[in-house]
């Protein structure tokens, strides 16, 4: 083992504890709770690492990395997530290699991804991003336009929507995340009711390296990590 495949590894133990321990304070199975490896701060020879030492969901922010990655690791056990924002001239190469989309944040987006979908008779996989904070530079639907969202999506049968995704405001530190994720699984609990066909909520991506035991005792079933997975390396 080499010295940065230790660290790695350290810090995946690292991280497995804070999850653990944050899912026995919220009397939930930490297998519940998927972590996501976000790879942007590493190059492709660390990312194999990570996958390597046994992280098979890995995440990127921005789609052309997420594309050449996904092409250069050949481990069919991988599945990439799209975290960042996507443009609709990068929808068709995506749906391609990502397994889920967690950043759908526009009706136009939605669309594009349909008409791609639809081209190659395929179904894609997506969560809805909720700029719960109101932070003007982060995107997403605003709480108030979900339901109509919803309605919508409902007609686009080359979609399916497991649930939502949310960043914690800048501003406010962990009591902030905290709320902020609960307002995410209470906007998830009232729109549970009557879903079209689909669409279900059972999936919360929430949570960072800063901020994942609040997401966890808010009932994220993901967390996307970077930092904490690639200190020190
Ligand atoms: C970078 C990023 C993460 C990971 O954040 P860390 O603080 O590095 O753990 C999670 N989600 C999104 C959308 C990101 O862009």
């Amino acid at each position: 083992m080499t010295e940065e495949q230790r660290t790695i590894a350290n810090n995946i133990s690292r991280i497995r504890e804070r999850i653990t321990e944050s899912a026995l304070r919220a009397g939930r199975s930490a297998e519940n709770i998927a972590l996501i490896a976000i790879t942007k701060y590493a190059d492709l020879a660390q990312t194999r690492l990570v996958a390597l030492a046994g992280l098979k969901n890995l995440g990127e922010s921005r789609p052309q990395v997420l594309w050449e990655k996904s092409s250069a690791l050949k481990d069919d056990a991988i599945r990439w997530h799209l975290v960042g924002h996507l443009q609709r001239n990068k929808v068709a190469k995506t749906i391609m290699s990502a397994r889920l989309i967690h950043s759908v944040d526009s009706i136009r987006l939605l669309e594009a991804i349909e008409t791609e979908s639809n081209k190659v008779n395929k179904i894609t996989d997506i969560l809805l991003e909720i700029n719960i904070s109101g932070d003007e530079d982060k995107h997403g639907f605003s709480p108030e336009c979900l339901k109509e969202t919803i309605e919508i999506t409902s007609n686009l049968k080359h979609i399916r929507v497991h649930g939502f995704m949310a960043m914690a405001s800048r501003e406010g530190g962990r009591k902030k995340a905290q709320s902020d994720f609960a307002a995410v699984r209470e906007l998830r609990d009232k729109l549970s009711e009557n879903l079209p066909k689909n669409i279900t909520l059972n999936e919360l991506s929430l949570g960072m390296s800063g901020d994942l035991e609040e997401a966890i005792l808010e009932g994220a079933t993901m967390i996307r990590i970077g930092r904490a997975l690639f200190e020190n390396v």
